[in-house]
């Protein structure tokens, strides 16, 4: 028996958009404002800390017109976190709104997919759909990490702390991972993108970037078993309403919402 987990959904970025931007198919609302909320997740248990994905720097920040609120380090930071001594960061992969600063984390073990590596660095990105979200330096930055022996890759499931468990999908990406975490309420999925939103699993309609929609409609399923059938332990990647249903961290001004706690009713 291990210590439960707390788990964390920090946000650090916003983006306005209309509703049609996050759905495949037509959805009658399509012009109602649907604003994408960008985040990292910390995991605490006793001593140890892992944080899950990296999120985005000022520079890609600039690039891509998506304003930062605060950056990823000053984030952590926040909550009693140096990035410099992080042992532990999950990749749930590698697009650029998950995996840049990765230059923050020095003292880091990345976990990462066998296949998102294949997939970032082979034939599908000579594709400009394919490889948009992508941003070729922290793919660079993964293959120098690679050659210094800091990442440990997976291939499917597999544990990586007591408790924390770690979940093939692909779908949105090849190989796109869920989070399992252990906490006193039960486990919690970090769905990461195999849901942006809570809209796109309750009507199983895509997020637009897919790479196999089968794999991405598996991937809902897949995160309700890992949650044991209860739907609100699963936490979309991108969702405004995940600050909205849980308890925020005292002191975060709603910015920091405590997932390990039950979810307002
Ligand atoms: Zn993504
Ligand atoms: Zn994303």
């Amino acid at each position: 028996m291990t210590a439960p987990w707390e788990v964390y959904a920090i946000r650090y970025g916003t983006h306005a958009r209309a509703a049609q931007a996050n759905f495949l198919q037509a959805v009658d609302f399509h012009d109602l404002p649907m604003p994408l909320d960008y985040f990292i997740w910390l995991l605490r248990s006793g001593e140890r800390t892992i944080v899950v994905d990296t999120g985005f720097a000022p520079a890609a920040a600039a690039a891509r017109n998506r304003p930062l609120l605060r950056t990823v380090p000053e984030a952590l930071r926040a909550m009693g976190v140096e990035p410099a001594t992080v042992k532990d960061v999950i990749l749930t992969h590698l697009h650029y709104d998950h995996a840049g600063n990765l230059d923050q984390f020095p003292a880091a073990r990345f976990y990462l997919q066998d296949r998102e590596m294949g997939f970032a660095t082979g034939r599908n990105m000579c594709f400009a759909c394919l490889r948009h979200a992508f941003d070729v330096e922290d793919v660079v930055t993964m293959v120098r990490a690679v050659y210094a022996d800091r990442v440990q890759f997976l291939d499917g499931d597999g544990e990586m702390a007591p408790g924390v468990t770690l979940h093939r999908v692909g779908g949105h990406t090849d190989g796109l991972q869920m989070v399992k975490v252990e906490t006193a309420r039960g486990a919690v999925v970090l769905a990461s993108d195999a849901s942006h939103f809570y809209g796109n699993m309750e009507r199983e309609i895509p997020f637009p970037i897919v790479y196999d929609v089968g794999a991405m409609a598996q991937g809902w399923r897949h995160a309700k078993r890992l949650a044991g059938g209860d739907v609100t332990r699963i936490i979309p990647g991108h969702d405004p309403l995940v600050r909205a249903r849980y308890p925020a961290l005292e002191g975060s001004d709603g910015e920091v919402v405590c997932l390990h706690l039950p979810p307002a009713p």
